[in-house]
């Protein structure tokens, strides 16, 4: 399945906000949304034009997409899992995209972006339940614990990635024991623990044309 390897600041001005994609150095002072570079493009500066319906619900999924780092096959097949499970289908879409396994990997602090975190997990650094694993597009569960693997480069990774994300908490939906280098899943976290950056309404309504 194919990646984006572009420049991840261009995908946050393309959507003109901060999606958080390079770690700690989206914290700083430097970061080009920050800074209110244009949107990206011969044409960017004079960009102002209102958008159709269409429009705005193609912003919101390509936001969200960008964000979790995943390709439109990628995010249509998640779409379609939410369509399939019962509930609200645009907060299912929410939640099946928080409980990756890299976001979680992410949330807990043992990487400092989404994409650093997907590194981590299939270079083999991560165990689930016990079991060594390295597919990042892992859905967890309630009572899923997340262990980094007792290798020193992991460990020292794990520790390294904490400490640089000491300014992000854990959230409430999961915890972290440091000395163990161990996360759980305490339950599925709802849209409010999400605060998502988009109106997943807004998707439903694209996909179900
Ligand atoms: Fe770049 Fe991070 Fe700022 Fe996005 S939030 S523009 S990735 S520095």
């Amino acid at each position: 399945m194919g990646r984006y390897i572009g420049p991840s600041c261009k995908l946050c001005r393309r959507e003109g906000m901060k999606l958080f994609l390079k770690g700690t150095r989206c914290a700083m002072a430097k970061c080009p949304i920050e800074t209110g570079r244009p949107v990206p493009g011969m044409h960017g500066q004079r960009r102002g034009k209102k958008l159709s319906d269409y429009g705005i619900q193609l912003r919101e999924k390509q936001r969200l997409k960008r964000m979790f780092g995943l390709q439109e096959e990628q995010f249509r097949l998640t779409f379609d899992r939410a369509m399939r499970k019962r509930g609200v289908t645009g907060e299912v879409l929410l939640q099946l995209l928080e409980t990756r396994l890299d976001n979680v990997v992410f949330k807990l602090g043992l990487g400092t972006s989404r994409k650093g975190s997907r590194l981590f997990v299939t270079h083999g650094h991560i165990a689930v339940n016990g079991r060594k694993t390295d597919i990042p597009s892992m859905t967890l569960s309630e009572g899923d614990v997340i262990t980094v693997r007792s290798g020193t480069k992991s460990r020292e990774f794990a520790a390294a990635s904490r400490e640089m994300s000491a300014g992000r908490e854990v959230p409430e939906w999961l915890s972290y024991e440091e000395a163990e280098f161990k996360g759980t899943v305490l339950r599925i976290p709802t849209r409010d623990d999400i605060a998502p950056i988009v109106n997943e309404q807004l998707i439903v309504e694209l996909y179900s044309k």
